[in-house]
């Protein structure tokens, strides 16, 4: 389809604000210019907006994909100003003003808000990808929930006690706040809701390792919140692996420090770097990928384009680029929605961006989160409520809070998580398994639970 004006009609004689991206940046933006004299076009290649933070829930099943995604049609439909493109932007065409789709199209803009978000970084290894999918896509989370499960299956049908193991070994690289959110709760899947349901293994026998290359976890808190989560995490059964850079990642396991170490999940939370939003411009990136804005969030040398988010780097008050946050995000979109239209309505001049941190915060498992407010920090089962009423807070939709409250006390109450499905072709970790059971005492992994 080349060629095709893709803007949505009517077209007339207001500024079009056009932005790519309904992550969380953009779609602040979005909100704040609802309901203005100016004509406002969303693109995205999903017609869905995800709630990251709980993209781990649905890799370790306890939340289902559409609890944490609403559709930006829905969460855009009070402001009749604003229109919805689903499509793929591929391109700026900066002369033209155009943004450029995949398939060819274009929608012209008057300025132009880029909101792309990051993508997972393998340092160079991008064939890890496949082997060891980051969180980030509802695709992601579903991979690896399916290759989770999956290797329990296939472990309770093996004969092999090395692949066993193997399957009931679970690494997350990566010791950030989603290294550790993902690890802590496969630790409970295995430990908890798994427990009981198989005859031939014992998932409490699992093995989840963190892998993180620095010398701590969750680096960005200070150093106390750090080693509370470590050792909560042991007590979960998570082994922490600090100082140990992952040298290769294979279908089978991970090499680590020289030590080659056999699993059946391997999740990678380790890096990111900014979408390719940078190249569409042309512009001269840092070394994350992220477009260097002005204090207004415009592009120097691209009169009327903007960009926020993950894609961009923003010195904060201490000189460092603010960190690749939702509430960054969300409050340079609220801001820049604002600025646009007192610019573009009443030409005032484009304000400077200031960031409030609203604290910084990781779950770790159940009763255990930790918030870095600055000069208080929080840990603990008070530290895991607030978390929790945040979360669902935050989560767009009166009928998704309600839905994911009752799923967490559910879960709270009872241990177990809804959302146990393989439903999507999962390669399976080892090609050969067994599918006659075996004798009870020749398995290192087997369940010694009396009948009766
Ligand atoms: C697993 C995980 C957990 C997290 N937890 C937290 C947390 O607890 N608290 C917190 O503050 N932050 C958290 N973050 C970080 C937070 O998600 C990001 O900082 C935030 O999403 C950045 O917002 P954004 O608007 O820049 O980009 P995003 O929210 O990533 O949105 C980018 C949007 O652009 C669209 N897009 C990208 N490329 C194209 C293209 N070529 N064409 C069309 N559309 C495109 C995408 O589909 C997406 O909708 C987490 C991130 C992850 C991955």
């Amino acid at each position: 389809m080349p060629d095709i004006d893709r803007t949505p009609a009517p077209v007339d004689s207001r500024p079009h604000v056009v932005i790519v991206g309904a992550g969380f940046g953009g779609l602040a933006c979005a909100s704040a210019l609802g309901g203005t004299n100016i004509r406002v076009t969303v693109i995205d290649r999903n017609n869905y907006h995800l709630f990251t933070p709980l993209l781990y829930e649905v890799a370790t099943a306890t939340l289902s994909p559409a609890d944490i995604a609403e559709p930006i049609r829905r969460i855009l439909s009070r402001y009749p100003n604003v229109d919805v493109v689903l499509g793929e932007v591929r391109g700026v065409d900066h002369g033209a003003r155009k943004v450029v789709l995949a398939d060819g199209s274009f929608v012209p803009y008057d300025r132009l808000v880029l909101a792309t978000g990051s993508v997972y970084s393998y340092f160079g290894h991008d064939d890890w990808a496949k082997i060891a999918p980051g969180m980030k896509t509802i695709e992601n989370a579903r991979q690896i929930r399916g290759r989770l499960l999956m290797c329990f299956e296939q472990a309770e049908m093996s004969r092999d006690p090395a692949q066993q193991r193997a399957l009931m070994t679970a690494i997350v690289v990566g010791g950030g706040p989603t290294g550790v959110e993902t690890a802590g709760s496969i630790a409970e899947l295995t430990r908890h809701t798994l427990a009981r349901d198989f005859r031939r293994i014992d998932p409490r026998l699992s093995r989840v390792l963190l892998v993180e290359a620095g010398p701590r976890i969750l680096a960005s808190f200070p150093e106390e919140l750090s080693g509370y989560a470590e050792r909560k995490l042991a007590r979960l059964g998570v082994t922490v692996m600090t100082g140990k850079p992952v040298e290769e990642i294979r279908p089978d396991g991970v090499t680590i420090a020289g030590e080659f170490i056999p699993a059946g999940t391997i999740v990678w939370g380790a890096g990111v770097k900014a979408s390719p939003a940078g190249g569409w411009l042309g512009v001269e990136t840092d070394r994350a990928g992220r477009i260097p804005v002005a204090p207004d969030l415009s592009v120097p040398g691209f009169e009327g384009v903007h960009a926020l988010g993950d894609t961009v780097a923003l010195p904060g008050d201490d000189g460092a680029p603010l960190p690749g946050l939702a509430q960054v995000a969300k409050q340079q979109g609220e801001h820049l929605g604002a600025a646009l239209e007192a610019n573009l309505l009443r030409g005032e001049a484009m304000r400077p961006f200031r960031y409030r941190s609203r604290g910084n915060t990781a779950i770790i498992g159940r009763n255990a989160a930790v918030f870095d407010f600055g000069k208080r920090r929080l840990k603990g089962w008070l530290a895991w409520v607030l978390w929790a009423f945040i979360h669902v807070y935050l989560l767009v939709g009166f009928q998704k809070r309600i839905l994911v409250t009752m799923q967490w006390l559910w879960r709270y109450a009872t241990y177990q998580r809804g959302a146990r499905l393989i439903t999507q072709e999962t390669p399976a970790p080892f090609a050969k398994t067994t599918a006659s059971p075996v004798a009870e005492d020749s398995q290192p992994f087997e369940r010694r639970r009396s009948v009766g």
